[in-house]
């Protein structure tokens, strides 16, 4: 069937003014390092240098916790709830208000596409600290007490896939509770957190109630190592999160670890076909891929598998890849030259252990780091790509008979962050979300966040829940 060419779309850049370098975000204040470091941060579409970013070190960690605690005591926890609640309620609107700003910037730093920053990171962010806000001043109801105390201040290090979303999920929870931030941004996604900076300003949040330290893992390790913080909140990949829960094993630090996943998408034969394609595309090809909670296995029932995989790839032939600013792309970049390694390597992996690999073609742009959605099948269970985490757009497929199967497919996992279902039978669905080990469990949908949801993992996923009612618990000292 003849298809109309796509006209080029790109939003403008125009709205963001980068500065050719930033400072550390201490106590109110945009400060230089205490041993002057610092690092480019690139966009990963061009490889374009965006700006230089400080690399804080342990002196500005110390800075930064002090400012923090300071700003604890003194200001946040004494603050009623209700005036919490204005400031919080403050940045969710300058949050909306800079929208387009947020979106092209993480766009520019991130790679991922401008429709999926527009339309799902940026509104979510502003969802969270609206959410919160609604919070701070009725935490005797949250149902942990009637006066329940804020925990005081917490080391929260964050990860490269959801920059500005994974800021707000850490901040909007603690700052409802009077507890107060030091928060440290990936290596290679600074900068939505740097204009989230700039907006607490804005909001004319007391200083020190967040502090952004930008830096690599030495700078997130030094935070983990300090001894006085009251929690430490990992978002990132298991191995660092298990180095993280050794380091603190035994101190007073309370930890909530948000870790790697290998979810299951499971499709019965009665499943809404053309909808469980949409939801297959959605759960493993959102953001590259870049997805903790990926449905990144699909099982599908052997009577269908056929034809979901004939609609599956003919769906792949219309995604477009590239220029991650322009309105219509669907795939946009790989974030870093390291990840787009690791990706091809278990992609190898995959078709050396006797796995089928099936790509649409799509022209892959000369500069930047780009990987083609990928399908394989014929998985088997023992297979790398059936169990470690690719964190990329490549999806394994494997089949099943009956629900037991599917089930007992599923959780043949070290992880237990998400899971999908599809069915037409409700009755399914709540016997398959009974049996299956994993933190959420969507039915006919996937990918589907909302603040007042919890979401969090068990087994090698992590433990604590952000979002919702359970999220506060996270920073009570209740
Ligand atoms: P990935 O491998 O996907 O980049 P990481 O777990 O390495 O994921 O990174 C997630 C976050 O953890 C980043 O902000 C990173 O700088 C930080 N980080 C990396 N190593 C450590 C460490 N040893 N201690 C604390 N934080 C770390």
């Amino acid at each position: 069937m003849a298809r109309f060419e796509y006209a080029p779309a790109p939003e403008s850049r125009a709205v963001v003014s980068l500065r050719s370098s930033y400072g550390l975000f201490i106590d109110g204040a945009f400060v230089e390092p205490v041993d002057g470091g610092s690092f480019n941060t690139i966009s990963p579409a061009t490889e374009e240098v965006l700006a230089e970013v400080a690399l804080a070190g342990a002196g500005d960690v110390e800075r930064a916790v002090a400012a923090a605690r300071r700003a604890q005591r003194e200001v946040w926890a004494p603050m009623p709830g209700a005036e919490r609640g204005k400031y919080l309620f403050r940045v969710a609107r300058i949050i909306q208000e800079r929208a387009r700003e947020l979106a092209v910037l993480e766009s520019l730093d991130n790679g991922k596409p401008i429709r999926e920053s527009r339309d799902v990171d940026v509104p979510l962010a502003a969802a969270h600290f609206f959410y919160y806000a609604g919070w701070a001043d009725k935490l005797d109801y949250a149902g942990f007490g009637p006066a329940p105390r804020p925990l005081g201040v917490a080391g929260q290090i964050i990860p490269w896939n959801f920059p500005l979303l994974m800021a707000a999920w850490k901040l909007a929870p603690a700052l409802a509770t009077g507890s107060t931030c030091v928060l440290k941004p990936a290596e290679t996604t600074p900068l939505s957190a740097l204009l989230l900076a700039e907006i607490f300003q804005q909001a004319e949040l007391p200083p020190g109630v967040v502090n952004i330290l930008t830096g690599d893992g030495a700078t997130g390790a030094a935070l983990v190592a300090r001894r006085d913080l009251d929690k430490v909140a990992f978002t990132g990949s298991t191995e660092v999160g298990k180095a993280i829960q050794r380091e603190l094993a035994g101190t007073r630090t309370r930890l909530s670890l948000e870790l790697g996943g290998k979810a299951a998408n499971i499709v019965f034969e009665d499943a809404p076909l053309s909808q469980a394609i949409e939801g297959i595309v959605n759960g493993i090809f959102f953001n590259q891929g870049h997805v903790c909670c990926a449905g990144s296995r699909l099982l599908v029932q052997e009577s269908v598998a056929e034809g979901v995989l004939d609609a599956l790839k003919e769906r792949l032939g219309t995604l477009r890849l590239g220029d991650p600013l322009d309105k219509n792309t669907d795939i946009g970049a790989i974030n870093s030259g390291r990840q787009l390694d690791k990706i091809v390597e278990l992609a190898a992996s995959g078709e050396r252990e006797g796995a089928e690999r099936w790509s649409p073609s799509c022209a892959i742009p000369e500069r930047g780091y780009w990987f083609p959605p990928t399908i394989f099948t014929g998985v088997a269970p023992s297979q790398r790509i059936a169990r470690e985490e690719i964190f990329g757009p490549v999806l394994s497929v494997l089949t099943f008979r009956t629900p037991d199967e599917a089930v007992q497919k599923a959780n043949n996992t070290t992880y237990g962050l998400s899971a999908g279902v599809w069915t037409e039978k409700g009755s399914r669905i709540l016997w398959m979300a009974d049996r299956l080990r994993a933190g959420v469990v969507w039915a006919n949908t996937f990918n589907r966040f909302d603040p007042t949801s919890p979401f969090g993992g068990y087994r090698e996923s992590g433990f604590g829940r952000e979002g919702g009612r359970h999220g506060l618990e996270e920073y009570l000292d209740a």
